[in-house]
């Protein structure tokens, strides 16, 4: 893997991709500098490259061409469109992590035969993502990106239960008729 790009300073998604050996890693937050100094410290082995951005403000085809995953942990729908879009043009595989009160939400996207977030159909609740579910989907989404498993993973809040189903493309996504083939 040619490094991952995280969007949102999240210890446990950059931790477990750091424990997946994945170096570099991106960081794309306004608070990047100093989350990239503290995960330094605890992996002195791999490299963080903080971009202090908002990344639905900045150029986001630039910062995820060429990262072999991205995984926003955001908690922020417009990022989170801002870099499915820029995964699909790009053909980087995408997981986003979503949690609301009824559980987490986490698509992953490896590939050109599966659909992006806009496919899934899905309505993200706004907000950062509370603890225990938060990390739980930041971790799921890393893991489900490493392992290049397609389509939407449930998680049930009050049994922890994990369903997957699949994402196909849907044929009026523009997000995905603008993919690079
Ligand atoms: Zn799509």
């Amino acid at each position: 893997m040619t490094g991952a790009i995280v969007i949102g300073a999240d210890p446990f998604a950059c931790g477990a991709l750091a424990f997946a050996g994945v170096t570099p890693i991106g960081v794309v937050d306004p608070d990047a500098p100093a989350a990239a100094a503290r995960l330094g410290l605890l992996h002195p082995g791999v490299l963080f490259e903080p971009y202090p951005v908002a990344l639905a403000e900045a150029h986001p085809a630039a910062i995820v061409g060429g990262a072999g995953l991205v995984v926003d942990v955001s908690g922020d729908e417009a990022a989170r469109l801002a870099a499915n879009d820029a995964c699909r043009v790009a053909g980087v595989p995408f997981t986003t992590a979503a949690v609301g009160e009824k559980g987490a939400l986490v698509l992953s996207a490896p590939g050109h035969a599966d659909g992006c977030w806009r496919c899934a159909g899905v309505s993200a609740p706004a907000g950062q993502m509370p603890a225990p579910l938060g990390p739980l989907a930041a971790a799921l989404a890393v893991a489900a990106g490493l392992a290049g498993t397609a389509g939407v993973l449930e998680v049930d809040a009050a049994t922890l239960a994990v369903a997957r189903r699949a994402v196909p493309p849907l044929p009026d996504c523009a997000a995905c008729a603008a993919q690079s083939s």
